[in-house]
């Protein structure tokens, strides 16, 4: 085994990682492993085939001292709670040329005045995520286009991940979501049901970009209120047509906060492909 030294952080080569260097070439490490960089050392990686026979490439870190015992939420350092796991957690990145790619590295909890008793931050990955941000975001905008189950296959992720992934990712998409608020003209309103029929959900649509702009558990005035209350009064002067189906609680809503607006019934905006 030989030591490379690249600026703050150490890659140990293996007789394997060696071997593939043909392939990788000399610079990847530090372009591949860049969230790594500035909080962690990378002390060695391996690669190996699963039974499937997927190639995979399993990275191994650990923290340096300055940012071991950093909150993931505010980024204070805080006391430490435990010791480091003596199961390393595995985190998993984006495929390097489909080779599957891991980061392992050991975890231990702090105790953070404002947040309490959490799991140490981690730079690559989302509080609680199994995978690198990378990794989440490019699902997240993979889901945006694309149906769940195309986006499920070809991540090599199963369906419900996919949710998971698309929540975690939200904020750094779209850390201003009120601005789907702005400018709001022609909107409709529906309430469609989700989860085998079980649930009810209240969506909201601008027609003139076929954007969500608000959706909500549950149906009826109660519900359709919080959206009106919810805008500004420059928000509510910009609307002038909502469409919806002939539901009481609609035009309610509509006649109640925004007057001026012409409220046009359809048969149902889920059925009419709307
Ligand atoms: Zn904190």
């Amino acid at each position: 085994m030989r030591k490379i030294h690249m600026g703050c952080f150490k890659v140990h080569k293996t007789n394997d990682a060696r071997r593939h260097d043909g392939i990788y070439g000399s610079n990847w490490r530090a372009d591949r492993i860049g969230p790594l960089l500035s909080t962690h050392y990378v002390e060695s990686h391996d690669i190996y085939n699963d039974q499937n026979g997927v190639t995979h490439i399993r990275i191994k870190a650990r923290p340096n001292a300055w940012h071991k015992d950093d909150c993931p939420f505010c980024a204070r350092r805080c006391p430490g709670c435990d010791h480091p796991t003596t199961n390393p957690k595995g985190w998993r990145g984006l495929d390097w040329g489909g080779i599957l790619v891991e980061i392992e590295c050991p975890t231990h909890r702090i105790r953070c005045p404002q947040h309490g008793i959490v799991t140490a931050a981690l730079p690559w990955a989302y509080p609680g995520s199994s995978f690198m941000k990378e990794f989440d975001l490019t699902v997240a905008r993979f889901a945006k286009y694309l149906p769940r189950s195309a986006v499920a296959a070809y991540m090599r992720i199963d369906w419900q991940t996919v949710g998971s992934c698309m929540s975690r990712a939200l904020h750094d998409l779209e850390p201003e979501r009120t601005r789907r608020l702005n400018s709001l003209v022609n909107i409709g309103i529906d309430e469609t049901s989700c989860r085998k029929g079980h649930k009810y959900i209240t969506v909201i649509v601008n027609h003139d970009t076929n954007e969500v702009v608000w959706v909500a558990d549950g149906h009826g005035f109660s519900v359709l209120e919080q959206f009106y209350k919810g805008l500004t009064d420059k928000q509510l002067s910009s609307l002038k047509v909502v469409t919806g189906d002939g539901a009481r609680w609609i035009t309610d809503c509509v006649n109640k906060y925004t007057p001026g607006c012409e409220r046009c019934v359809i048969r149902s905006m889920s059925s009419s492909g709307l």
